[in-house]
């Protein structure tokens, strides 16, 4: 189909009809019909003689929701406005659909962008603010109004749109920032950490709102956060930044699977997954007075095991507790084992005292093993 069609079918949704064709419906028919994948090929940046992004690549196909994270100033937010074009880049492609958009102005680039202090104008209504952009761009009065009350309904906004922002709760305003996003039915949608500004319960609640949103409209959204817990809840794909370079891409659970290496394997999960310092050899993997199975090779290791994966049994490493920290549906102990910090949760409750030895088993279905000089995982 065409892409008038598309457009006569829009503006068949006057009255009467407007019920039966949402904008989530006509987003996401454009979307796929215009095919806004991003493709990122090579980017390099540089401040000054400083090089922050040392040569990026990574696809993000139609519809797909990809996070980027890692630390603070890995450079998240300079790759993530380079898309935007609020940031020249120094070489590299950065495609949108089946446009190179280099050279194109943020205007250009068919992007809508929602920002951690999303500074709304606070003369303005809900809808003046919703639709500013709009208005900038000279559209029509009418669909205006059509596009913001559409955009309020999906945000559950229809009866703040005449307030003040300064009268609405701060979730209600990370809303109506999305809303100015929404109305303008872009390809994409660029978030710049928008939920760090949000104490932690509303934080929680808008990751769903994000997430259900993203769910109806299938617009491609980059979503760049250093909260590792928001990027495995809400991403397709997950792209582990640090220092200016990629250091893994892949499912949530990819990720938290089989971790390429040492600093993936701690940044992704929460409590981090323990690392025991071990030595390798004929395929074993020695910590302590017992072994485990492991790759091939020689030499000292790490032995990677996730917190949820020490099991408390009589033949295993002995622990000396340090602190227990019931939660009612788990329980999280601290403990220390020669010398290194060591973590374990259990389903169950347990009544363990500070300073006494108990025994943890590594789950042999879930080790992980990575070269103590190079931090990359072997196979
Ligand atoms: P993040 O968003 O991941 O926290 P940024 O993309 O903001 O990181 O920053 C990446 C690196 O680039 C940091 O080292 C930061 O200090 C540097 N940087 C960012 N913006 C500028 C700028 N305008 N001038 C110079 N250096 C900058
Ligand atoms: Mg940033």
């Amino acid at each position: 189909m065409m892409e008038n069609e598309i457009k006569s079918t829009k503006a068949a949704t006057g009255r009467g009809q407007r019920k039966f064709i949402s904008l989530a419906s006509v987003s996401r028919y454009l979307g796929r019909l215009r095919m806004a994948g991003v493709e990122i090929k090579e980017i390099r940046k540089s401040y000054g003689a400083v090089e922050v992004i040392h040569g990026v690549n990574f696809d993000i196909t139609d519809g797909e929701f990809v996070a980027l994270v890692g630390p603070s100033g890995c450079g998240k937010s300079t790759l993530l406005r380079m898309i935007a074009g609020l940031e020249p880049i120094n070489s590299g492609t950065i495609s949108i659909g089946d446009r190179v958009v280099n050279n194109l102005p943020p205007a250009e680039r068919d992007i809508a962008m929602v920002f951690q202090t999303y500074a709304l104008y606070p003369h303005k209504s809900v809808a003046e603010n919703m639709g500013f952009a709009l208005k900038v761009a000279k559209t029509d009065k009418k669909e205006i109004t059509r596009r913001v009350k559409e955009a309020a309904e999906i945000l559950g906004l229809t009866e703040y749109l005449d307030r003040k922002p300064r009268h609405l709760s701060g979730g209600q305003r990370q809303r109506v920032a999305m809303g100015r996003a929404i109305v303008r039915d872009p390809q994409v949608f660029l978030f710049d950490e928008p939920l760090s500004n949000l104490d932690a319960k509303l934080r929680i609640q808008m990751r769903t709102e994000i997430k259900e949103l993203h769910q109806r409209l299938k617009t491609t959204t980059v979503f760049v956060t250093h909260d590792q817990i928001e990027a495995m809840t809400l991403a397709d794909q997950i792209v582990v930044m640090q220092s200016g370079q990629i250091e893994q891409i892949g499912t949530p659970l990819d990720l938290y699977d089989n971790p390429v290496n040492e600093f993936v394997a701690t940044f992704i999960g929460a409590p981090s997954m323990n690392l025991l310092q071990g030595r390798l050899s004929d395929g074993r993997i020695h910590v302590g007075d017992r072994d485990y199975s492991g790759p091939l090779g020689h030499g000292l290791v790490n032995l990677g095991i996730r917190p949820e994966h020490l099991l408390l049994t009589d033949q295993g490493l002995a622990m000396e507790v340090k602190v227990v920290e019931p939660t009612g549906s788990e329980t999280m102990v601290f403990l220390r084992f020669e010398g290194q910090d060591v973590t374990a949760i259990f389903r169950e409750r347990h009544d363990f005292k500070p300073g006494q030895i108990i025994n943890l088993r590594p789950d042999p279905e879930h080790l992980h093993c990575f070269d103590l000089t190079t931090s990359q995982r072997m196979i």
